[in-house]
């Protein structure tokens, strides 16, 4: 079974002589969310028994394709895709560029959006991703489940992308490009500086301002390809340890739950915190103690 699986994760390279000739030898790690998708305003959007949930996950499919395009042309070799969003099964595989593979379902490690990263890769982009949980004027903005109001480390609270990045950055790989609406653009330069960013849509209360697709999947794939050209200009987003973990939710019954993981302590009426030397151990918590 192993040796018939490795067979087929090789085959789309042995299928793309061209690719194989890129000079830059860039290995490129690619996490895509849904509700930045170009388009997406509502949940029923991004939702598997949303009507029109199946046109959406086509547009995030060119989207990351859009993403594939540009990092070739930059000189990847090696791109992997981490399907992020639900189920992590929204991704058309058929349709996906055969340059990359897929990782799709959920592990259960702590690395959750971000499985699969490791110290071999040079970058990491983020498609469709969203802002943080209380964001104004942004598009279906949350933090990780419906029940965090929100993350912090540090002192610094942060969206998805900023502990998704801690994580590219515990293995020393910078964040070089992010898609999403307007508000995850500015949350993501704030916490980063330095990184390449489109915004696909903006957000008018709940309602939102968005760009045709073929456009956002021109601008993508420019920028990506802006970004890996110029890897130098990037740093990994790190922060000093000890890491320690401030985590707002909504329920008491969540509070009270997330009280009882080892290492965890209750410091407001719907606060936890938890602290570690290990990015990862904290991550770990985090996916422990909140639903
Ligand atoms: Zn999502």
């Amino acid at each position: 079974m192993k040796r018939i699986a490795i067979a087929l994760l090789a085959l789309p390279f042995l299928c793309a002589p061209a690719f194989a000739q890129s000079q830059g030898n860039l290995k490129v790690f690619i996490s895509v969310d849904m509700e930045g998708i170009t388009g997406v305003v509502n949940w029923e959007d991004v939702s598997r028994t949303g009507k029109d949930y199946d046109r959406f996950r086509r547009i995030m499919t060119d989207e990351t394709n859009a993403a594939i395009e540009g990092a070739v042309a930059a000189g990847a070799t090696e791109i992997v895709v981490r399907d992020s969003h639900g189920s992590a099964r929204n991704i058309l595989p058929d349709l996906l560029d055969p340059r990359a593979r897929l990782i799709r379902d959920w592990s259960g490690g702590p690395k959750v959006m971000m499985e699969g990263v490791d110290e071999s890769f040079d970058a990491v982009i983020f498609i469709g991703y969203h802002a943080k949980a209380g964001t104004p004027d942004a598009l279906l903005e949350h933090t990780s489940s419906g029940d965090v109001t929100d993350f912090s480390i540090n002192g610094i609270s942060m969206p998805e992308a900023g502990y998704n990045s801690l994580i590219a950055g515990y293995y020393d790989v910078p964040v070089v490009f992010a898609a999403g609406d307007k508000a995850l653009c500015e949350q993501v330069e704030g916490l980063l500086g330095d990184v390449e960013t489109v915004a696909v849509k903006e957000g008018i209360g709940a309602a939102a301002l968005t760009l045709h697709p073929e456009v956002s999947h021109e601008r993508i794939r420019l920028g990506v390809q802006r970004a890996l050209s110029n890897l130098d200009r990037f740093e990994p987003f790190k922060l000093d340890a000890p890491y320690t973990l401030v985590l707002k939710l909504k329920t008491e019954e969540s509070v009270y739950r997330g009280s009882f993981f080892p290492g965890a302590e209750r410091t407001g009426d719907w606060e936890l915190r938890y602290s570690s030397d290990d990015f990862l151990d904290v991550m770990y918590a985090f996916g422990a103690m909140r639903r």
